[in-house]
């Protein structure tokens, strides 16, 4: 078991009245529990982290509604209940000490996995994306994140074997670099196919390959390929 990394509850709290206050947190927070989401921890994390900091100013009294909300370059936040379910699934195998994500966006997942995992490595296509998430991550403390700007699809080969691998954006079909940067018996989640056509799929690696199983349908955007 590790120990939880992130900041500490004044650093995650604001002391925010309204939309944004811990009692509209809390309130999401019994949304995903009764959404189906089990996992205490998992529901605990969703419940303080301040996801309107994730957000333009103009979007904050949204932030608590169980919706996916838009951070420019046509790209989302997603929805909680998603963030939740896919935190949930990567961690019932077991308790990964390192995760690798792909797709950093807002940065709002990754400060969920930070403050479940040891260690973080997100990769983000977008620049201006990254740098956004860079700075909301050191706002909040979260010290145990190391980001990168490349195209994920091809992982991050420096750090690997990782226990765990969250993908936040929908491949054709199961990246072969992404299995080989798992350790055996790791875990990873991730939506697949395209359109209104996708699922989320959760792979584990064995000693000779990997088996997978689908979770439930979902809508991601594209894995797209290179960098912006
Ligand atoms: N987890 C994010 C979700 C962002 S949407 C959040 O909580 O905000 C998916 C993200 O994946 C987008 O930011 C998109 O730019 C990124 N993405 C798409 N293809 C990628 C690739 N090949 N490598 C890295 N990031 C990619």
């Amino acid at each position: 078991m590790t120990q939880p990394h992130a900041g500490d509850q004044e650093s995650l709290d604001d002391a925010g009245v309204g939309m944004t206050s811990p009692r509209t947190r809390e309130r999401l927070r019994q949304r995903l529990a009764a959404a189906g989401i089990g996992n205490a921890e998992v529901l605990a994390i969703m419940g303080r982290l301040p996801r309107h900091r994730f957000v333009d100013e103009a979007l904050s009294s949204h932030a608590y509604e169980d919706s996916a909300l838009p951070i420019g370059h046509g790209q989302t936040l997603s929805q909680p209940y998603m963030v939740a379910r896919m935190t949930e699934a990567l961690l019932e195998p077991g308790r990964p000490e390192t995760v690798l994500e792909i797709g950093t966006g807002s940065g709002f997942q990754t400060a969920v996995l930070a403050s479940l995992a040891r260690r973080i490595y997100s990769v983000e296509r977008i620049l201006a994306l990254l740098e956004s998430a860079r700075k909301r991550l050191r706002d909040l403390r979260l010290h145990n994140v190391r980001l990168r700007h490349g195209d994920g699809g091809l992982g991050w080969a420096d750090y690997a074997p990782y226990d765990a691998i969250l993908v936040t954006a929908a491949p054709e079909g199961i990246p072969r670099a992404l299995v080989n940067q798992l350790a055996i018996g790791g875990c990873m989640v991730l939506p697949i196919g395209h359109g209104s056509e996708q699922v989320l799929v959760r792979v584990i690696r064995t000693d000779t390959g990997y088996r997978h199983e689908i979770l439930e349908p979902v809508t991601f955007v594209p894995l797209l390929g290179g960098v912006a």
